[in-house]
C-alpha cells in the first residue's frame, strides 16, 4: 500500500496490507485483553483513556502533518481535526464512568436495574477525510465502556492511522487496542469474521451495506455513519450574499470532502441571480487564492469530475470552475454549477469535492419537497426567516439533523442518527456509549421468610 502526496504525486510511504492471518492475530489479541479490560473499573478506564488523550495531544502537530502529506488536508484543520480527537477522548474519559442505568420498583422489597456491560471486542473500520476526530470517537466510546478494538483506518492515510495506534497503545494496557493497517479487502476480512461483537464503520454508503450484511451472518452488532447528500434550501426572504457565503463555506469546506457538505441547493427565484453572482464570486475568490487542498487522490477527482462533466452536458452551466487543472497533485476548483436537475448526479449523488450545483425553485414548499426526495438521510440546512418556514423543513426534512440558519450549526458533543442510507445508529456523543454496551436487566426480592 503506497500513498502518494495529493500535493504533487511523490510518494509519501508504503505500509503492508494486513492479511487473513494478521486480522484474526488482531482479533484474538484484543479477545484475549477483553476480560481483564471489562473487569477494570470505569474510573480507572476513564483514567487510562485520558492519558492516552493526553499523549495524542503531545504528539498532535506530529500527526497533523502526517495528515496533510498524506491526505492533503489544509495545516489549520488538521491540526484542529487531532485537537477534536484529544478532546473527544478526554469528554469519554469523563463520560465513560458515569455512564448510568435505569431502576424500577416492582415491589416494595423488589427491585428491577440495569447494568451496561462491554459488548466485547470491536471492529472500527474508519474513513480518511478528518481520520483522527472520527477514530478518537469510537475508540474513546469503546474502550471506556470495557471493549476492546481493533482499529483499521483508511488505506488513504494509514501512516496516520498507525501513528495514531502508537501514541495511544503506549498509554493503555497491551492488546487492549490493536491497529491493522490495509486496503477495502482487510475491512473485508475484518468484516467477516465471527469472533467479533460490534462492527464500526464510518465511510460511504457502499461500504456500510457491505458491512452490514456481513454482520447479518456473524451477529455483530453495526453502528454505520454513511455518505449524505445534503440539500440547502434558500428562501426568498434573506439576504441573498449571507446565503452565497453559507452555501460556499458548506460546499468549499475541506474542499467539498465533508460527510454533511452542503451536496445540492435549491433557491428561490427572487434571490437567484443575487445569489447565484455572489457563490459564483466566493467560489472565484478561493480559486484566485489557491484556497482549497487538493482531494485526496486522484481517483477522488475523476469520480468528482465525472458528476460535472455529466452535468455540463446535460445542461448545466458553470459559472465558475468545472475543469480539471493543469499540473501535478488532484487539484479541483471550486466550482458553481446553475440550471441544474434533479437526474444529474451532481444532485442525486455525493460528490465528495468542492462543487456547488443549484437548482432555482418557485417557492420555499418546492424547495422543501425536493430536498425530500432522496435516498440518504444524513442532514439538511435550510435558510430562512420565517419560523413558519423553520417549523416546516424541521418537521418534513428526512434526515436525522435539520440546521436552521448555519450549514455547520451543532452543539458540541451533538450525536444524530442517520436515516436510510446514510446509515444507523449513533456514531457520536454520549449516545455512542450506549451503542458500545449491550444492558442486562436484573431483578431482586427477597426469599420468603419462613
Ligand atoms: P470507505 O467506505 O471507502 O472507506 C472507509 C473504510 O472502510 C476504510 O478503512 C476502508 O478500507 C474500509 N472498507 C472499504 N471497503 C470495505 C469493505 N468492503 N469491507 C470492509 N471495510 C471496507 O469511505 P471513505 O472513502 O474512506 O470515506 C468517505 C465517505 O465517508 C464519504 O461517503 C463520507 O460521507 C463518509 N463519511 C461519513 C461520516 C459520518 O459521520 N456520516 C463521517 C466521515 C465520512
Amino acid at each position: 500500500m503506497t500513498v502518494l502526496s495529493p500535493h504533487d504525486g511523490t510518494p509519501v510511504g508504503t505500509l503492508p496490507c494486513a492479511g487473513a492471518e494478521e486480522v484474526r492475530d488482531a482479533i484474538a489479541t484484543a479477545r484475549a485483553a477483553a476480560r481483564d479490560w471489562a473487569g477494570t473499573s470505569p474510573e480507572e478506564r476513564g483514567r487510562l483513556v485520558r492519558a492516552a488523550a493526553d499523549a495524542l495531544a503531545e504528539h498532535a502537530e506530529e500527526v497533523a502533518a502526517l495528515n496533510t502529506r498524506e491526505t492533503g488536508k489544509l495545516a489549520h484543520e488538521a491540526l484542529g481535526g487531532v485537537l477534536a480527537g484529544v478532546g473527544t477522548l478526554h469528554q469519554y474519559a469523563e463520560l465513560g464512568p458515569v455512564h448510568r442505568g435505569h431502576a424500577l420498583r416492582g415491589g416494595t422489597l423488589a427491585a428491577d436495574y440495569t447494568v451496561a456491560e462491554p459488548r466485547g471486542v470491536v471492529a472500527a473500520i474508519t474513513p480518511w477525510n478528518d481520520p483522527v476526530a472520527v477514530a478518537a470517537g469510537l475508540l474513546g466510546a469503546a474502550l471506556v465502556t470495557g471493549n476492546t478494538v481493533v482499529h483499521k483506518p483508511s488505506e488513504r492515510c494509514p501512516h496516520t492511522g498507525a501513528r495514531l495506534g502508537e501514541i495511544l497503545t503506549a498509554a493503555l494496557p497491551d492488546g487492549v487496542l490493536v491497529t491493522v493497517t490495509g486496503g477495502p479487502e482487510t475491512g473485508r476480512l475484518l468484516a467477516d469474521q465471527a469472533d467479533l461483537d460490534v462492527l464500526a464503520h464510518v465511510g460511504s454508503t457502499e461500504t456500510g451495506r457491505a458491512i452490514a450484511r456481513a454482520a447479518l451472518d456473524t451477529g455483530a452488532h453495526v453502528i454505520r455513519e454513511n455518505g449524505g447528500n445534503d440539500p440547502l434550501v434558500v428562501d426568498d426572504d434573506v439576504d441573498p450574499a449571507w446565503a452565497a457565503e453559507q452555501a460556499a463555506i458548506g460546499a468549499f469546506t475541506n474542499a467539498g470532502q465533508i460527510c454533511t457538505s452542503v451536496e445540492r441547493i435549491y433557491v428561490h427565484r427572487a434571490v437567484a441571480e443575487p445569489f447565484l453572482h455572489a457563490l459564483a464570486a466566493e467560489a472565484r475568490q478561493r480559486n484566485r487564492e489557491a484556497a482549497l487542498a487538493p482531494l485526496v487522490d486522484r481517483r477522488m477527482r475523476d469520480a468528482v469530475h465525472g458528476h460535472v462533466r455529466a452535468a455540463l452536458q446535460d445542461g448545466a452551466t458553470a459559472l465558475e470552475g468545472g475543469e480539471v487543472p493543469e499540473g501535478a497533485g488532484s487539484f479541483y476548483p471550486a466550482t458553481v454549477l446553475r440550471d441544474c436537475t434533479d437526474a444529474m448526479q451532481v444532485m442525486t449523488e455525493e460528490t465528495f469535492g468542492p462543487v456547488a450545483p443549484v437548482r432555482v425553485v418557485d417557492s420555499f414548499a418546492e424547495g422543501l419537497h425536493l430536498a425530500s426526495r432522496d435516498r440518504y438521510g444524513l442532514a439538511a440546512t435550510v435558510l430562512t426567516s420565517r419560523i413558519a418556514h423553520a417549523q416546516r423543513a424541521i418537521a418534513e426534512l428526512p434526515a436525522g439533523t435539520v440546521k436552521v440558519n448555519n450549514v455547520f450549526g451543532g452543539a458540541p458533543g451533538g450525536a444524530a442518527q442517520p436515516r436510510r442510507d446514510s446509515g444507523a445508529g449513533f456514531g457520536y456523543g454520549p449516545e455512542l456509549l450506549d451503542e458500545m454496551t449491550q444492558v442486562k436487566v436484573v431483578h431482586v426480592e427477597m426469599p420468603p421468610s419462613n
